[in-house]
């Protein structure tokens, strides 16, 4: 938790100015925010002479007014009147206080005091303000005296970067979200006073509210008060949608799946090693087997996406979508602090499962402002998918149809424990994608048997094959326009209509193979070529 995090760097004394991120405006337990959770956790017990906030619209204040007293004696009275002035002329005098006396100084919207961009970019005031903060974390007199700098922002990336070189000694701390026991403590807190019916249990209230803050979870409690009606499932998921939507919906796509692996054709061996790796060490616990990352490489329109959401709804786990041209912007910085917020965004999901289509161009690294992603971003990448903490709560899954243009870096072992190979579907499994698509779309068919036209849909990709369909049910509306129903003579025609685009498909298809390196991840047709490409190797 944040707050050990903080005690322990504060009593090794690696310093005394810590700048708190994240999710700083929520409670920190039942019903504290954090400035009552540090005062009374740490404040009370270390006799601070003055304990005092400042930000930039309201300026100075105290907790006590004797506090005032006391820094008004201490930097003489005359300045009394500048509590409200620009930090060039309130902090120096602070220094003064800092440094006499054992004092507590709160500074919230830090961000809004020396914000994030270059040098060059800062105003004079936003440099002056920079260089007293940054130097309050060096200086020997302020940390043996015991006054200590509190600074809160939302968004670490909101910051200025000078703030945090190695030169100074500003700690950060990540406050994190309520984890599912610190919620499920928090629900049950909120549901004692029983002003509000709940129709789903603790354990599920809890595990639903993932990526909410308390403050979140309290509106929902509040709302179905409001709205006199039962916390339901339905009512957790449309409310927890809005929040998540308003705050991350600029940088991350969250996946709802509707799928399982039922709805998927085909794919056995790509089932079968997810169920055994993933689902059933999920459901028995067992987080050490689950694997860190998965690459998904085989030609468009395969299933791979498919395959993805059918993972999340078998596994129980929540799904979020990186699509890196949400996250690139304009302007210099803005990206990464887009990056930084998705990410965040994404563990706020756990356990889940993070989806990045296309990762050969989405993670391509950028020369000199090209569109690739800058050098910071792809580290930060690098380190999020590496981080063994993880295990078992963050599953990084990655498709391409390139993995040769992959950024060597990222394919490097560690970071795919496997390599699933997603090929164009075989006859037997385009039977059964033909049954599966016409049934998703609710589509009439007195056709029994699919194989007759399996076979001549040869080389066409799942998503083809969804073409086709939609196709003959074109067809079969022109001709019946009250009942449509696709019979075998208008699939067949819908076939004819709709070729499949080869190019480029046994290219992708050799990549992919070449890419994978267990054979049971292959249909059986593909064992020789296989075994000699391993030889070659
Ligand atoms: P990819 O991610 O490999 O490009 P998608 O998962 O987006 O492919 O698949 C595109 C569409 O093709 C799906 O929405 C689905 O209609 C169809 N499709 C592809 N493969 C299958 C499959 N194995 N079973 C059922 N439908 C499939």
């Amino acid at each position: 938790m944040w707050f050990n995090e903080f005690l322990s760097k504060y009593k090794s004394g690696i310093s005394h100015e810590f700048l708190f991120y994240f999710n700083v405006k929520d409670l920190m337990d039942n019903n504290r925010n954090i400035f009552r959770y540090l005062d009374d956790e740490f404040i009370k017990q270390r006799k601070f002479g003055i304990v005092a906030f400042y930000d930039i619209s309201r300026g100075l204040t105290f907790l006590e007014p004797a506090m005032e007293r006391e820094f008004n004696m201490i930097i003489g009275n005359e300045v009394a009147n500048l509590f409200r002035s620009m930090p060039s002329k309130l902090f120096p005098f602070i220094d003064i206080a800092l440094r006499s006396t054992k004092m507590a100084l709160f500074i919230d919207h830090a961000e809004k005091i020396v914000p994030a961009g270059d040098l060059g970019s800062m105003t004079l005031e936003e440099r002056m303000a920079l260089i007293w903060l940054s130097e309050w974390s060096v200086n020997t007199r302020i940390s043996s005296v015991g006054s200590t700098i509190f600074m809160l922002a939302d968004n670490l990336a909101d910051i200025s970067r000078e703030f945090l070189k190695p030169a100074y000694r500003i700690e950060p701390i990540l406050v994190e979200l309520p984890n599912e026991e610190e919620r499920k403590s928090y629900i049950n807190y909120l549901l004692e006073d029983k002003t509000t019916k709940s129709e789903i249990t603790l354990e599920e209230f809890a595990k639903l509210s993932s990526g909410l803050n308390r403050k979140s979870i309290k509106d929902i409690k509040l709302k179905a008060e409001a709205e006199a009606v039962p916390i339901t499932f339905e009512f957790i998921k449309q409310k927890k949608h809005d929040v998540l939507q308003k705050e991350y919906g600029d940088v991350l796509e969250f996946i709802y799946p509707e799928i399982d692996f039922d709805d998927l054709g085909g794919m056995d061996a790509a089932k079968a090693y997810l169920t055994k790796n993933i689902i059933e060490p999920v459901r028995r616990g067992d987080s050490r087997r689950v694997p860190m990352g998965i690459l998904l490489c085989g030609p468009s329109g395969t299933g791979k996406t498919l395959l993805v959401e059918a993972l999340a709804k078998s596994s129980g786990f929540n799904c979020v979508k990186i699509d890196m041209s949400r996250i690139l912007g304009q302007y210099v910085g803005e990206s990464e602090k887009n990056f930084k917020k998705c990410l965040l965004g994404a563990k706020s999901q756990e356990p889940v499962i993070v989806f990045v289509d296309e990762i050969d161009t989405a993670f391509r690294r950028g020369e000199s402002g090209d569109s690739g992603v800058s050098r910071n971003i792809f580290s930060e990448f690098l380190q999020f998918t590496s981080n063994t903490n993880n295990r078992g709560r963050i599953i990084f899954i990655a498709a391409t149809n390139r993995p040769d243009l992959i950024d060597a870096a990222l394919k490097r072992a560690g970071r795919f424990d496997k390599k699933i190979p997603v090929l164009l579907p075989e006859q037997e499994e385009r039977a059964q994608i033909f049954k599966i698509i016409i049934n998703k779309y609710g589509i009439a068919t007195n056709i029994q048997d699919f194989l007759p036209f399996s076979k001549l849909a040869e080389n066409y990709t799942g998503a083809e094959i969804d073409t086709v369909v939609r196709k003959a049910y074109e067809l079969a509306c022109n001709k019946k326009e009250d009942h449509p129903v696709i019979t075998g003579p208008i699939l067949k025609e819908a076939l004819k209509k709709c070729r499949p685009s080869t190019q480029d498909v046994e290219f992708m298809t050799e990549l992919a193979l070449a890419e994978c390196d267990d054979i049971d991840l292959l249909p059986k047709k593909y064992w020789a070529r296989f075994e000699k490409v391993a030889k070659q190797a």
